[in-house]
């Protein structure tokens, strides 16, 4: 069987990961994997059952009570927790919060790598994360790296999170809540945000969706699609 092509876009908050790897699959024709939403339900699962989030064993345990699952619908991407669908329950900004504190936590990064992984040897994905490019899969053909400045990435967050109904938020609010991320992000010992030697760093300041989408397609290489 032909080996799968997996195209790797990594990087902080806001950078434009999700719309670019979105749009992207989608020319491509593959799919997306958003790899964050699978750390969200885990913080979302944690919120809800009130397990303390630096406690590996209590993560642990609350893991082994918990059957998460991705499917990819005629929507995109769907993530399943115990049986009912949080897509949109994951998006707000406490979740993003319990996503990034939990996400530094190895039992629960171990879980959702392996998971990864799967679903990237089955099939030609373009995925989206953190640790892509660095560590879930090393040898992708094709890794990008997105960046932009933390007050635009901010700005990116909250028109996010305005348009999913959070109003009560200020931009102060969310870089905080981006800079809270970004720190810990790249501080955790296991597998943290970090450019990969090989990968394409994009700034995607001032640039459009379009103009990114260039750059990154300007750098596939046809015969390797
Ligand atoms: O990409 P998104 O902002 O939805 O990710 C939410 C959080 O999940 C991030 O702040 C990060 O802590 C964590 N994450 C991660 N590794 C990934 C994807 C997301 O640690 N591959």
């Amino acid at each position: 069987m032909k080996k799968p092509i997996n195209i790797a876009i990594d990087g902080p908050a806001g950078a434009g990961k999700s719309t670019i790897a979105r749009q992207l699959a989608n020319r491509l024709g593959i799919l997306y994997l958003d790899t964050g939403a699978m750390y969200r339900a885990v913080g979302l699962k944690a919120l809800r059952t009130n397990t303390d989030m630096r406690s590996e064993p209590d993560l642990e345990r609350m893991l082994n009570q918990t059957v998460l699952d991705i499917q990819f619908g005629p929507n995109g991407q769907q993530v399943i927790l115990d049986g009912v669908d949080v897509t949109d329950a994951i998006r707000s900004s406490d979740v993003s919060r319990a996503a990034s504190d939990v996400s530094a936590i190895p039992a629960v990064r171990h879980r959702l790598v392996e998971m990864q992984r799967c679903i990237a040897e089955q099939r030609d994905l373009v995925l989206d994360g953190r640790d892509i490019g660095t560590y879930v899969l090393p040898d992708a053909p094709f890794k990008f790296f997105l960046t932009a400045d933390v007050k635009e990435r901010a700005r990116r967050r909250l028109n996010d999170l305005q348009a999913r109904g959070e109003t009560n938020l200020s931009l102060s609010d969310v870089i905080d809540e981006v800079s809270y991320r970004d720190q810990q992000d790249s501080s955790r010992s296991m597998a943290p945000l970090k450019q990969a030697e090989d990968a394409i760093l994009i700034d995607t300041t001032g640039l459009t969706i379009e103009e990114v989408i260039g750059r990154v397609l300007a750098q596939l290489r046809p015969q390797q699609l």
